[in-house]
């Protein structure tokens, strides 16, 4: 579903990525932890062309994306390749004049040309996924984080994606609303969803993900099962970072 060979990512002079080769299967679920500024963002937005690499290639379910590309062509590449992803951030990004039903339409119908009618039937079955079908007429601000996020999860579902990356989708919410948000992930997770997960929560990692990839300094340090890599990381940066965090 996504295969990197020799990805690289420069800002300026400064190598974020370097050599980066990987496939991911479908239905796989990759946890990406490692210290902050290790480029784990850099690699997600590299995923789904947020960013442009500056070598090698990188496929996502068979649209080709190569650093020598022309623009004309990354531009056609890149508009294939979101089409196939949905990504979730750290923060939310609701419209925020918008209510909770109308966030989720919104893709529905600007992007997918669905009528009003269609959008919303759709797009309620979503909130019910998420679990918040008493919220649909609700604006975000009435909402908790927590509940934001799953709005933002549900409207990125809404686009029928065949992956999905979260960029630490909990990070910024309060203890006690972080448990409600992995609840929705780890039953996309059990359903088949390919996803891609930076996350510094290691408990849901440890359970949820099929392969962690542990990153330090732009490059993957190691990538393994998560018992064997929670229980015996085989680098010792990878150690060093495990006993910081745990
Ligand atoms: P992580 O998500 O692991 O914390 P990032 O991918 O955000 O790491 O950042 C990796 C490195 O890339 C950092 O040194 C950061 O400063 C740099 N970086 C990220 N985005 C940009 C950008 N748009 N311009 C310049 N440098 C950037
Ligand atoms: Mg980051």
């Amino acid at each position: 579903m996504i295969q990197a060979n020799d990805l690289s990512k420069s800002f300026d002079q400064h190598e974020v990525l370097k050599n980066i080769s990987l496939k991911i299967p479908a239905h796989q679920v990759v946890a990406v932890i490692g210290p902050s500024g290790s480029g784990k963002s850099t690699f997600l937005r590299c995923l789904n062309g947020l960013e442009m690499i500056t070598g090698g290639t990188i496929s996502v379910n068979d649209h080709l994306l190569q650093a020598t590309d022309n623009k004309k062509l990354r531009q056609k590449t890149i508009h294939a390749i979101r089409q196939d992803t949905g990504m979730v951030f750290q923060q939310f990004n609701l419209y925020p004049h918008k209510t909770v039903i109308e966030n989720v339409m919104e893709a529905l119908i600007v992007v997918k040309k669905q009528s009003k009618e269609q959008a919303r039937v759709i797009a309620s079955q979503l909130i019910m996924r998420v679990g918040l079908q008493e919220k649909e007429e609700v604006y975000p601000s009435k909402l908790s984080g927590g509940q934001q996020q799953r709005v933002a999860i549900a409207r990125a579902l809404a686009m029928e994606p065949k992956i999905m990356l979260f960029d630490e989708p909990t990070s910024a919410l309060d203890p006690e609303l972080v448990g409600e948000v992995l609840k929705v992930m780890k039953e996309l997770a059990d359903e088949g969803m390919t996803m891609v997960i930076v996350t510094h929560e290691m408990k849901f990692a440890q359970d949820v993900a099929d392969r962690i990839l542990f990153m330090a300094d732009g490059q993957i340090v190691e990538d393994s099962e998560p018992r064997k890599f929670f229980e015996q990381p085989s680098t010792e940066r990878a150690q060093r970072f495990l006993a910081k965090v745990n």
